[in-house]
């Protein structure tokens, strides 16, 4: 090796060292408190009648979107913890406590919306946080933005509220309206597996923006590509 390629090899070494590898290092553990809003007949929480005469149960759709969100965290290293598991309808207390007790770094609740139960032309996505709360704004406007780039739906805005899970619990918490159960347009996609995984994946993307985390497996990849790169430079 001549001295230019050892000051090349050097060069992209530190490069490589203050560029990438910063970037590359593990992600920290977080976890996250997932809350599927309701049990799935908790009354009233469900679309007006489809024309075949069927209707969607509000849980169904939360569920769904909680069940993926929890597959696509894993991705970044991100634990999760069900909120309230099962069909039955855990009390709001119960889940606040779950989380809480978790020591969760954040809280997130998903809902599908309602104006008066009956069709109509409304719609759209709107994110909660608790009044005042700094760090649930921040959580509500990156997750709420990548909700509404990433679906097209009408954007309703960030909004603060004091319903009893963002109230009780002890870290930053959001509730995500993913669409409305009522509107004509929004139940068609709240009814769909694709509508469903495109929440699910837009609400971890805002997380991992949030915690200012990578996904792991992408991770893992460019971690081996750097490797190859740094056992060819010594070779
Ligand atoms: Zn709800």
């Amino acid at each position: 090796m001549s001295k230019n390629e050892f000051n090349n090899a050097i060069a992209a070494l530190l490069k490589i060292k203050f560029g990438d590898v910063r970037k590359m290092k593990p992600n920290k553990r977080f976890l996250v408190a997932i809350d599927d809003g309701h049990g799935m007949d908790t009354a009233g929480k469900r679309t007006p009648k489809f024309k075949d005469g069927r209707f969607m149960y509000e849980n169904e759709f939360n569920r769904a979107v909680a069940e993926l969100l929890k597959i696509k965290l894993e991705e970044y290293g991100v634990e999760t913890i069900m909120a309230a598991l099962g069909d039955e309808d855990i009390s709001l207390k119960q889940r606040t406590v779950t989380a809480n007790e978790a020591k969760a770094d954040l809280f997130v609740s998903i809902h599908a919306n309602a104006y008066k139960g009956v069709w109509g032309n409304h719609g759209g996505i709107e994110t909660f946080h608790y009044y005042g709360s700094v760090k649930g704004k921040k959580a509500a406007q990156i997750i709420h933005k990548h909700l509404i780039q990433g679906t097209q739906l009408r954007d309703r805005g960030i909004k603060e509220a004091g319903f009893y899970v963002l109230k009780y619990t002890r870290m930053p918490a959001i509730l995500v309206e993913c669409g409305f159960m009522d509107s004509v347009t929004d139940a068609k996609l709240l009814l769909t597996g694709a509508y469903r995984e495109e929440c699910a994946s837009e609400i971890c993307s805002g997380i991992s923006e949030y915690f200012d985390i990578e996904n792991q497996v992408d991770w893992k990849e460019k971690y081996s590509a750097l490797m190859k790169r740094l056992k060819e430079l010594v070779k």
